[in-house]
């Protein structure tokens, strides 16, 4: 694979590094100035630029294991996700963020099976917390539960709200949101045919994103 990868990185700069060339150098004189930041999961089969046919300088892009948005914490530890959250809100002022889930995440699967015993997995195991809201609403709302594959497409959905609520927990998120100066959004990936649902905070459901 990584000489697959090498192979690769020198088909670029012989063919789409020079279209893009113009572009790549006005990103370097005068910096990035993305309008969006994009919080996807690290899942290799959702790839924010090919999904959504952005380009360099477009979107500021986080993923990690499920799209999740930790809570606002201001302690003295290190915490990855919340700094580029922080970031891009208030150092690029990106005008919009955007939680992307997707179906079939291996995470939000994660949430249904026992990782109490699993020691090389300290770090995952607390990471998907951030997902425990989202299934405790689903296992609530949800009336048959021997389906499975119905339990984890409402817990993706399910958990892009948990994480908009989270996104707010952020002091200075809160205050551009109700100024007016910054949008955030719930979008839903499907793997299986390229289309992405958006949450509507009205009707409480997501629908085609138009
Ligand atoms: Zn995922």
């Amino acid at each position: 694979m990584i000489s697959k990868l090498i192979k690769g990185n020198k088909k670029f700069k012989d063919t789409h590094f020079h279209k893009l060339e113009g572009k790549f150098d006005h990103l370097v004189e005068y910096g990035q100035s993305p309008d969006v930041l994009f919080i996807g999961c690290s899942d290799s089969r959702v790839v924010p630029d090919l999904i959504m046919d952005s380009k360099p300088g477009d979107m500021f892009i986080l993923r990690n294991i499920g799209n999740f948005v930790p809570t606002y914490k201001n302690d003295d530890d290190f915490h990855g996700s919340s700094a580029a959250i922080e970031y891009a809100v208030s150092v690029l002022n990106v005008r919009d963020i955007i939680i992307c889930g997707h179906s079939h995440c291996g995470a939000c699967e994660s949430l249904y099976k026992d990782l109490s015993n699993e020691e090389d997995l300290v770090h995952v195991r607390k990471w998907l917390e951030l997902g425990s809201k989202a299934k405790e609403t689903t296992l609530s709302k949800i009336k048959d539960k021997s389906d499975m594959q119905a339990i984890y497409r409402m817990t993706e959905k399910e958990s892009i709200k948990t994480q908009l609520e989270n996104l707010l927990t952020y002091p200075e998120i809160l205050r551009k949101v109700n100024a007016g100066q910054l949008d955030i959004h719930g979008w839903y990936y499907k793997i299986e045919d390229g289309s992405i649902e958006y949450f509507n905070g009205e009707t409480d459901s997501f629908e085609e994103l138009k």
